[in-house]
């Protein structure tokens, strides 16, 4: 009668960090939270993993947890429940939308979580504020601070209509019931303001999170954001399921921001993310924008979201006026009309701020020979390559390759060599030279590289009287300069002619909101638009100034068509060296679909036809309704994982696509 030592078994389901789209079991003799990480033997090696349930089963064959990693999960119930369901939602691996959303120190088995203090001091927020609300501003409080539940809201607020202190007394309304709020923003490194006037009314409750920030720093911010030791996060996407203990709010600021998508490996939008987050905790989530994206504005037309508006400036200044100025007749000096360097000039002599808005960065966008066909372009991607003056190079801003600049042409050796078009580095040359005396501010990926660099820039232009601004997107968000008085917007035509439904929407926000950087001082701004299309009815309506009823126009079309956001959008993406390969894979893969059920485009190749080697070829599927187009998705999906062909292409999947 020997002893019988019955070891405990328990079964859980644990997602892996590797690229496949299921769970799988591993037992442990030990009783694990759900949402612990883990180490476990996958193959031979040794990969992170995050037990996702424990499951009832008894006889089953199963590895050991190799060991428990943490005392304490990373993920409650209810975030591994949204995660789950982001990742049925994207079709994306599951063990990678886990490892997305944990600071990057925790995505691997060395490093162990220390232990954790929970706060109880929560600090009472300071009742005094620097600004007294405007009306419409109370109104907007009254209404946004009295949400309960889920309740997505738009606030709907032209530029300049003091948003950012509606989300502070929003999060005061919190921060007083003992609550966290969680504020996402685009590009934090690109907007300091909003950090700044968030963290000068809330003071050491604030936390930052963004990419910007050393893994160090992320990780200390994500930890004391879980435990209540900073209330107020503010994050770019990645922090859309930063945990608080008691979150009551999420804002997300600039909702219509294309940076909320994340365009490599798991594709998702964390405003979407977002949004299902606070329907899962049943919590309010105010979407702030003054450009509204087309499928926030439809969800308000569907009564599915609430809308507060803010129609008035808060300097009762008149919005800038928006002309026209047909090109088709005219030569450019560096892609500026005569009449756009008139207006500059004689905005200058009432030493006020000029803008010149271009979305191309470099010297100019193409580098040919005039004697031959020859064209600078990128081995790997096939795009030209942008020539930099200042760093005498050609780079591909595809892949970032960087290439010497040959002194004769490579095909037929002359010397004739010549740029094409226009980027910011020639307009900066261009106009010092047209205007010697005026201190000029070049803004883009390049001039704001350095750390701080951004910021010593915005101050430079605030301390300018008459300068000249010239900025890519970079320089459009959120900044405010109130000595500015004309902007001229000279490469919107890519966005008028695009045949993608996105670039029409896009170069309307863009238009708005650069618009909204001028005329905060004594409302005779003027925003210039330069096009060879000047009579689109886009660009006819945008010069009316009304972003919703150029939004309106393009929704009826979009509804009349079928179009997203009244259908519902996937991409099936299949990238390899060779493109039959990826037509044959795609071809194949189009076959399987019931054509009856959806709307089938391709294959077709990527606006990126090419990228670092790699021929990049779409399927698009459009189908009415978001169940469908998920069926659908699931059936493409395990055709795909059977297919012989699949692992002759990289394939994914990219939902609500916003690039194409
Ligand atoms: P938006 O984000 O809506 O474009 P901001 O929040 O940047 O607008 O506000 C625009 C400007 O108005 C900022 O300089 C801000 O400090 C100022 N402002 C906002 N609300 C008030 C107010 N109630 N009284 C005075 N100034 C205000
Ligand atoms: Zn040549
Ligand atoms: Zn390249």
């Amino acid at each position: 009668m020997g002893l019988q030592i019955q070891m405990n078994k328990f079964f859980y389901n644990v997602s892996i960090a590797i690229p496949l789209r299921q769970t799988f079991t591993y037992h442990s003799t030990q009783k694990i939270i759900s949402g612990t990480r883990v180490a476990v033997k996958f193959g031979s090696k040794l990969k992170l993993g995050i037990v996702i349930e424990e499951i009832d089963a008894t006889n089953i064959q199963t590895k050991l947890i190799y060991q428990v990693l943490d005392n304490e999960p990373v993920f409650s119930d209810v975030e591994l429940k949204i995660l789950t369901w982001a990742s049925d939602y994207y079709h994306h691996p599951i063990g990678e939308v886990m490892g997305t959303f944990l600071p990057t120190n925790l995505r691997n088995v060395k490093t162990v979580m220390d232990v954790q203090e929970s706060f109880s001091g929560h600090t009472s927020p300071d009742n005094s504020f620097v600004k007294n609300l405007t009306q419409q501003q109370t109104e907007a409080v009254d209404i946004l601070s009295k949400l309960k539940g889920f309740q997505p809201t738009l606030l709907y607020g032209v530029t300049g209509s003091g948003k950012t202190e509606v989300y502070i007394r929003c999060i005061q309304e919190q921060l007083l019931q003992q609550k966290s709020v969680l504020l996402l923003a685009p590009e934090i490194a690109l907007t300091p303001q909003l950090e700044q006037r968030v963290a000068e009314q809330f003071g050491p409750s604030v936390g930052m999170y963004h990419s910007k920030m050393t893994p160090a720093k992320r990780y200390k911010v994500w930890k004391k954001f879980r435990t209540g030791e900073i209330n107020i996060l503010i994050g770019t996407r990645s922090a859309a399921m930063m945990s608080a203990p008691k979150l009551g709010l999420i804002i997300v600021d600039e909702e219509h921001d294309a940076s909320y998508k994340q365009h490599e490996g798991f594709k998702f939008s964390a405003r979407d993310v977002a949004i299902k987050r606070a329907q899962v905790l049943k919590i309010p989530i105010i979407l702030g924008s003054a450009t509204p994206s087309l499928r926030t504005l439809r969800l308000v037309d569907d009564k599915k979201f609430g809308l507060v508006k803010l129609t008035k400036r808060i300097t009762k200044q008149n919005p800038p006026k928006f002309s026209i100025l047909d090109i088709n007749e005219t030569t450019l000096i560096s892609g500026l009309a005569p009449q756009a360097i008139e207006a500059i000039d004689a905005t200058l002599k009432q030493k006020k701020q000029a803008m010149i808005f271009i979305n191309r960065r470099g010297f100019a966008p193409q580098f040919i020979c005039s004697n031959c066909e020859w064209r600078a372009a990128c081995n790997s991607c096939e795009s030209s390559l942008v020539l930099h003056h200042h760093s005498e190079r050609l780079i591909c801003h595809r892949c970032d390759s960087a290439f010497g600049v040959p002194s004769h042409c490579p095909a037929c050796n002359t010397e004739q060599l010549a740029v094409v078009g226009t980027g910011t580095e020639q307009l900066e040359i261009t106009l010092q030279e047209l205007f010697p005396q005026i201190p000029i501010f070049r803004m883009d990926k390049d001039s704001t590289k350095k750390a701080n660099s951004m910021e010593s820039l915005l101050a430079a232009i605030h301390d300018s009287k008459s300068s000249i601004l010239i900025g890519t997107q970079m320089l459009i968000k959120g900044h405010d300069f109130p000595n500015l008085e004309l902007v001229v917007a000279i490469d919107v035509d890519q966005g008028v002619t695009s045949l993608h439904p996105a670039a029409i929407e896009e170069m309307g926000q863009q238009l708005i909101q650069v618009a909204g950087r001028a005329g905060r001082s004594d409302g005779n701004a003027l925003v210039l638009v330069q096009s060879r299309y000047a009579q689109d009815k886009n660009l006819l309506q945008l010069k009316k100034g009304n972003y919703i009823n150029f939004a309106k126009s393009i929704l009826a079309e979009r509804k009349a068509l079928n179009q997203p956001p009244y259908s519902f959008e996937a991409i099936i993406k299949a990238a390899s060296p060779k493109t039959q390969t990826n037509i044959d894979f795609l071809e194949q893969l189009r076959k399987t679909i019931d054509l009856k059920r959806c709307i089938v485009v391709g294959p077709i190749p990527a606006m990126q036809a090419k990228l670092r080697g790699s021929y990049q070829h779409h399927l698009v599927i459009q189908a009415p309704t978001r169940t469908q187009l998920n069926g659908m998705l699931q059936d493409l999906i395990s055709v795909l994982s059977k297919s012989k062909n699949s692992n002759k292409v990289r394939w994914s999947v990219d939902v609500d696509p916003v690039e194409f």
